[in-house]
């Protein structure tokens, strides 16, 4: 039995006193100091990992005004406190042992939206996709671009001035900030914009912190234009964040917004942003030029640019790879087909054009397309290239570059891609020789390392392979960053050309030189006291220090303290690298659902597998093993246990703390859809380690009576089947669900069909599998047979489909067999009864291998329940787990029986409503779907559509209800409402189909009862 984890890392006093203090105001947001909120918050992307004293979460510029007037009072000057949007950053910017400020849980309204002036007003947590999807309509967009825009806040990309694909066309954040709104420490709320001298001489005159800064900063300007013209480097990627350099506009204004933007959360908090806006470009096409080598793409880009496109973004061949075993490139792989001469691509360069009509954007493509087939001949490393036209393809490819990053972390092994020195800039010329040598810097050391980035602007994204929990490894950090930063300071470059500077600061006084004494005064004239993400970019006194990069804790010291032997126990939650492409803001995304229906951080892949870390780390601390407590508490006596799980659980009832409940609570929030798994670029699957952690905390605790219910129903399913009237009339009064939600937590429970398969099955004389049905089939039947396995949830509460899809089978020529019913465990699994899920499965794998063994193709109704066999089961069996396909997959490959048949059905649209596991895990299986319907002569458009909420039984459980439905509401309500869509929607999984039933009273067929309709 695992022990409870008591104690963790205490609150200094003084942060208790602070919250204390907050509490007593009319602060409005949440004040979150509980060691999950901390755990999470404790992480970005980058290799560190810096414990918060406590986690806050502003809802009102009131309150940002409230916090800051409190940290300004003589008692509370050493409180410090980081501000905090998307969590991206890849070097720390965001870290604290002080107290987090996340804006981006309730700050995330857009405010205003100017057409005609063609500008947006905006609180700082939106963000930028969420911006440009309300822009869209408008035909209008905010064009600075990153690869993390699905989650990635405004307020965070103008404090990192953030850029990417297309800067060189549309320039930074920066260029598109007409105004900020921010509070300064002082509680002061001011609205910057550039002014004139005589406002600027006005406002300098004001007593409080708006005037102090002002004074300084023009004073700093005054008194040191020549070293500032001197020092700041002159690239489209300049240097970023107090930027001296622009304090004055073309035209003469003063512009604070210059020292603001890419200044890290040093100097105040953003709290809304006018921003400039531009004209969608209304038609766009990308060129993809193939090389021999990588480095032959680098030297071509600067030839391309004659060609004056709008971008040219590179990636090498160990990022296509990477890609290509993605779920991303199934919507890629038709713009990239091997080379004509067979030779292996090692680069490419995307080169895009965008247009107001078709006639200039072919104009431009040729520009290029003319150059290239005219040098076709020539020795320049192109192998070839194709062409992606329309922005439908365009946003495909980008897609599939903007993953690549996160993809790098996807390596095998130990040894990851880390970002310490992942996006230098050097001026485009110099990339090539540069990269020469940085390449040579890793390959000496033997390191293994992907690069990819934009080429046009001189930035390379390269993240070398290191295992960081290997001290050895650990230390190349500072020789590698040492040598990177001679190189690019040879090759007149930046360090930190694209993600802002975060714990590389310590490089910033040799860069700066002189001049550095001048930022601390302007970092001192907003924040004498450091309180504000101090040991950034500047301190306000020379005594007090940066961070250095090897001065701060970092996750593989943490990581470390974890055993190997559990390490690899949980490997599918280790690896998170902090990217959040899980905290994916698009409501018609499957990732994550249990995210988006509660914004909360805990609530999220990364955040589950940062808790389960530290509570494994937390556990190896006190000399516990949980692998070997897993194998222990599988023998651990139910009865005998039952004593102590009940002291325990009496325990928690009164309120003692044990580490392992805010675990719980977050993995129980966890709808178990498989999106992560399916989505997540370093395949960090929650629901396998959810289910370990949860076979160990009700081996301490005990279970609610639910999971008994839920494990054990597929067992009592058969027998309840014989009397349905007796399970419907205790399951369908209003009082019995009262009773049952009140006792077994569980509500809307789904009632039994009462349809006996045996007798609809004798009256169509399809016959079960066994042995010796499978002896009496002719040859014709044999060859045209297939065995429909079943799984409870059609067979007993959805008979109707089970039958349907038979006929259908049969119509279509088919002779299908009906595999006889045996519990599939998935819902074992899922609660964490993880030693009685291996006994079912090998039982179920044996029955169901053996009617393999006939030769006949096994094929599954229920997307998630047959996608356990390629998943839940390969863990528990290895090769020994059963084949079945999804009934589409084997369909699909059927066209030749289908073809003919065309003429049975009555073309009609279909609109499919895909389930979450099966698109995520299973991608190529929905363009199976579509083949079906066209070859039967229908049309199937796939919906975006995130998740219906109900994933098994999650949304019938008493506790998950209100998620549940929110969860619905967020994208299939509108789809399943909208009148045009009458008749039209089809959906895969039994959930999706019960929850729009249960909520909206839609009764939406599967795709096989759509076809069988048409007949
Ligand atoms: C996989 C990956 C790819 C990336 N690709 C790109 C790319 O293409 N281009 C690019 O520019 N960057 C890129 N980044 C880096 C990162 O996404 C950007 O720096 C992004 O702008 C950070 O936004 P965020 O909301 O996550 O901010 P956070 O990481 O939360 O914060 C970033 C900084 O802004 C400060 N901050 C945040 N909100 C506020 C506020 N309201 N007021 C004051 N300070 C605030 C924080 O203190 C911190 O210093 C990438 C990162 C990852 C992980
Ligand atoms: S769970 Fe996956 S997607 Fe989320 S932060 Fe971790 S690695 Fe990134
Ligand atoms: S299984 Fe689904 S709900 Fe659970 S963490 Fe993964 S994406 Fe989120």
């Amino acid at each position: 039995m695992i022990p409870s984890i008591r104690h963790t890392s205490p609150i200094q006093s003084r942060y208790l006193d602070f919250i204390e203090a907050l509490r007593q105001t009319d602060f409005q947001g949440d004040l979150n100091p509980d060691y999950a909120n901390r755990t999470v918050l404790a992480t970005d992307n980058s290799i560190y990992q810096v414990l918060p004293q406590g986690v806050v979460y502003p809802k009102t510029v009131d309150d940002l005004v409230t916090l800051t007037t409190l940290s300004h009072r003589a008692e509370f000057q050493d409180v410090v406190l980081s501000p905090r949007g998307g969590g991206t950053g890849t070097n720390g910017q965001s870290l604290t042992d002080g107290l987090v400020v996340d804006t981006s849980k309730y700050m995330n309204e857009i405010l205003e939206i100017n057409v005609e002036e063609r500008w947006v007003r905006v609180q700082c947590g939106v963000v930028k996709d969420q911006l440009n999807k309300a822009l869209k309509p408008h035909g209008l967009f905010f064009a600075p671009e990153l690869s993390t825009s699905n989650r990635a806040t405004i307020g965070g990309m103008i404090n990192t001035d953030a850029s990417g694909q297309g800067s060189c066309r549309y320039g930074k954040t920066r260029d598109h900030v007409l105004e900020l709104r921010t509070v300064f420490l002082d509680g002061s709320d001011w609205t910057s914009r550039p002014v004139d001298d005589a406002e600027l001489t006005d406002i300098s005159q004001r007593e409080n912190r708006v005037g102090e800064v002002h004074r300084t900063v023009n004073q700093i300007y005054t008194d040191h234009a020549e070293q500032i013209e001197a020092r700041f480097p002159k690239l489209n990627r300049c240097l970023t964040g107090y930027d001296l350099a622009h304090i004055r506009t073309a035209e003469g204004l003063f512009d604070l917004n210059s020292v603001l933007c890419g200044s890290e959360g040093t100097l105040g908090f953003i709290a809304e942003a006018k921003l400039n806006l531009l004209p969608i470009p209304k038609v766009s096409a990308l060129v993809n030029v193939n090389y021999r080598d990588f480095n032959a793409a680098l030297r071509d880009a600067t030839e391309l640019m004659k060609a004056e496109p709008t971008s040219i973004e590179t990636v090498d061949s160990k990022v296509l790879n990477l890609a290509m075993n993605d779920i991303v490139w199934h919507s890629v792989s038709e713009f990239f087909p091997p080379s004509s001469t067979g030779e292996p691509i090692q680069g490419i360069n995307l080169v895009e054009y965008t247009a107001d009509t078709e006639e200039d954007l072919d104009a431009a493509v040729k520009r290029l397309t003319g150059r290239l087939d005219a040098e076709l001949e020539n020795d320049n490393g192109r192998l070839g290239y194709s062409l992606a036209w329309g922005s439908e393809a365009v946003a495909k490819i980008w897609a599939m570059r903007k993953k690549s990053v996160g993809l790098l972390g996807n390596a095998e092994g130990e040894a990851r891609p880390i970002p310490f020195v992942e996006d230098t800039a050097v001026p485009p010329e110099n990339l090539a020789d540069f990269i020469m040598e940085f390449r040579a810097a890793l390959d000496q050391r033997g390191l293994a390392y992907g690069m990819f980035g934009h080429v046009d602007a001189g930035v390379l994204h390269v993240r070398p392979a290191i295992d960081m929990k290997d001290p050895a490894q650990e230390a190349l950090i500072r020789p590698i960053t040492d040598e990177v930063v001679a190189l690019v300071k040879k090759y007149n470059g930046l360090l930190w050309g694209e993600h802002g500077k975060g714990v590389r600061a310590e490089y910033a006084p040799e860069f700066f030189g002189e001049l550095y004494p001048q930022l601390q005064r302007l970092k001192a004239c907003f924040d004498p006291n450091n309180q504000l993400n101090p040991g950034k970019i500047a301190t306000p006194k020379t005594e007090l220090e940066l961070l250095t990069i090897d001065g701060v804790t970092t996750r593989g010291q943490q990581d470390r303290k974890i055993p190997v032997q559990v390490w690899e126990g949980y490997s599918e939650g280790m690896h998170c690298n902090g990217n959040g492409q899980c905290h994916n803001w698009n409501p018609n995304d499957a990732m994550c659902p249990s995210w988006k229906g509660t914004r909360l951080r805990t609530h999220t892949p990364k955040g589950r597998a940062s808790l389960v870390r530290e509570w494994l780390k937390q556990l190896s601390e006190r000399d516990v093993n949980a692998i070997e407590e897993s194998e222990a508490t599988r023998k651990q006596s139910f009865l005998l246990s039952f004593p102590s799980r009940l002291k325990n659980t009496l325990s928690k009832k009164r309120g003692e703390y044990d580490f392992s409940h805010e675990v719980h609570e977050s993995m129980m929030g966890c709808l178990a859809c498989k999106s992560c798994t399916g989505q997540c670029p370093i395949k960090v699957d929650v629901p396998s380690f959810r289910s370990k952690f949860l076979e160990l905390y009700y081996g301490r605790y005990l279970r609610p009576l639910k999971d008994y219910f839920i494990g054990g129903l597929e067992y009592m399913v058969p027998t309840l089947a014989r009397v349905p009237w007796l399970y419907n009339g205790l399951m369908k009064p209003r009082f019995m669900q009262a009773i049952m939600a009140k006792v077994a937590g569980m509500v809307d429970s789904p009632l039994l069909t009462g349809i006996s398969l045996d007798n609809a099955l004798h009256e169509r004389r399809i016959r079960y599998a066994s042995p010796a049905n499978i002896a009496a089939l002719t040859q014709v039947q044999r060859d045209n047979a297939v065995i429909v396995v079943q799984d409870a949830f059609t067979s007993y509460f959805e008979t109707q489909l089970v039958l349907d899809s038979l006929d259908l089978l049969t119509k279509l020529g088919f002779t299908p067999l009906v595999a006889p019913f045996k519990p599939n465990g998935k819902p074992l699994h899922v609660h964490g009864f993880l030693g009685p899920f291996a006994k079912a499965a090998v039982k179920n794998a044996a029955h169901l291998n053996d009617l393999a063994r006939s030769g006949i193709p096994l094929v599954g109704l229920e997307p998630s329940m047959t996608l356990a066999y390629r998943s839940e089961y390969q863990k528990v069996l290895g090769r020994e787990a059963p084949e079945v396909a999804l009934i589409q997959e084997w369909l699909a490959r059927q066209g030749e029986q289908l073809e003919p048949r065309k003429d049975l059905l009555e073309p009609n649209t279909f609109a499919l409503l895909a389930h979450c596991t099966e698109k995520t895990n299973a991608a190529a299986s929905i363009k199976d779907w579509q083949s079906v319907f066209t070859a039967l002569g229908q049309k199937l458009e796939v919906v975006d559509v995130g998740c219906c909420g109900m994933a098994g039984t999650y949304g019938h459980e008493a506790s998950n209800v209100e998620t549940s439905k929110k969860i619905y509401g967020l994208s299939w309500a509108e789809v399943v409402n909208k009148p045009e869509n009458a008749g039209k929607l089809t959906a895969t999984g039994y959930s999706c189909r019960s929850q729009a039933k249960r909520i909206d009273g839609a009764s939406i067929p599967h795709p096989l009862q759509v076809l069988l309709a048409q007949m």
